[in-house]
């Protein structure tokens, strides 16, 4: 389809034109129902198998098993910056955060409003969060182990997660969800916006280990609680059904590329394309150290902010968008989420080596 971008938003961003199509093709009558997804209820059986099947398939597809289930919940990870802390406090014990940048010092600012004891273990704010923190201990008093396992706005990531022990670790995986493969173990809860890497914006994607479902108290707002959003398989009230479709299309479209095991390989693959050429010269000056690279958000300064400029509007003559970064950080971001292909990644590369040879 000629008329799309090669669209490099960090989110909402672009989907797999696969799944776009399916929708399209069964916006007006979903499964012979004679009505789209959208106007049926959230009680019919349609749409419960839908919301099993879908849980079912977020596990599957990572490999939890079923000591973990899956919510769909609405408000954004930005709620869970909330639930976190009213569901998983402890008394007597800390909720512990690594602060890698805006997003971690979002779900920071909720616990602190919230009254719950915390504290900041770790941060890498002196060199302007251009790196992970490695130095920290997580304390045996913990109620849990918080972090953000990519931050969507510094390009970093975390190459290898912590061992927190028995702490349960939580981390906030929005910008990176499912995007390669990882030890399950020690995490007693994930959560992720699905608007970057696993469907529209509106829905939240959380797995959290069933042991923990015990810890929610009675006295939270019930939106918020963890335990009745589980004991109604995230049917307590009418969720985002069309964001559970989507999901479900696009846990669809990972199996059919291979699995998260193939999604990973071709994402290093597409990473390595752009930093290889952000490290090929003087010209572009990428923002995080080496060691802790994203492979979902990469990003850049150019010589000058005038420079930058006129990078960004030849990008988008040139059908390239979304490349704008965030204003902490300045110059350039691509997100190159599961969905970007290797020719969308190629093609902006060979645009940056023409840039260069202009402007360079
Ligand atoms: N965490 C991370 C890592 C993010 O990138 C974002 C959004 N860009 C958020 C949290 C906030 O998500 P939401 O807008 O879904 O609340």
């Amino acid at each position: 389809m000629s008329d799309r971008v090669i669209n490099f938003n960090p989110g909402p961003a672009t989907l797999p034109l696969s799944v776009l199509e399916t929708v399209k093709n069964e916006l007006l009558n979903y499964h012979d129902e004679g009505m789209s997804i959208m106007e049926m209820s959230h009680r019919s059986k349609t749409f419960d198998n839908l919301v099993i099947e879908t849980g079912a398939l977020v596990r599957e597809i990572m490999g939890f098993s079923d000591n973990y289930q899956t919510l769909f919940l609405q408000g954004g990870a930005t709620a869970q910056f909330a639930a976190i802390p009213l569901n998983f406090s402890m008394e007597g014990k800390y909720g512990e955060y690594v602060d890698t940048g805006s997003w971690s010092k979002k779900a920071i600012a909720e616990v602190e409003k919230l009254d719950k004891p915390f504290r900041v273990v770790a941060t890498s704010k002196d060199d302007n969060y251009k790196y992970i923190p490695t130095d920290f201990r997580i304390g045996e008093d913990a109620a849990y182990f918080h972090i953000t396992s990519n931050n969507t706005i510094f390009g970093t990531q975390w190459q290898q997660y912590p061992n927190s022990g028995d702490v349960p670790m939580v981390a906030d995986m929005s910008s990176d969800f499912y995007c390669r493969q990882f030890d399950l173990h020690q995490f007693g809860l994930i959560y992720a916006g699905a608007q970057k890497n696993a469907g529209p914006s509106g829905i939240t994607i959380v797995l959290i280990r069933k042991d923990l479902l015990q810890r929610s108290p009675e006295n939270i707002p019930t939106i918020l609680n963890y335990q009745i959003f589980a004991g109604k398989n995230s049917l307590y009230n009418t969720p985002n059904t069309f964001g559970v479709y989507l999901v479900n299309l696009v846990m669809h479209w990972i199996k059919s590329q291979g699995g998260i095991k193939v999604i990973e390989e071709t994402n290093r693959r597409k990473a390595k394309l752009l930093y290889d050429q952000l490290d090929s010269s003087d010209f572009y000056k990428p923002h995080a150290r080496k060691e802790d690279r994203s492979i979902m958000n990469i990003t850049w300064r150019l010589p000058s902010e005038d420079v930058e400029k006129k990078f960004i509007s030849e990008a988008i003559e040139n059908g390239l968008v979304g490349l704008k970064g965030h204003r902490s950080v300045g110059g350039l971001r691509a997100s190159i989420y599961n969905a970007m292909t290797i020719e969308g990644v190629q093609a902006l590369v060979d645009f940056m080596k023409e840039f260069e040879k202009k402007n360079g």
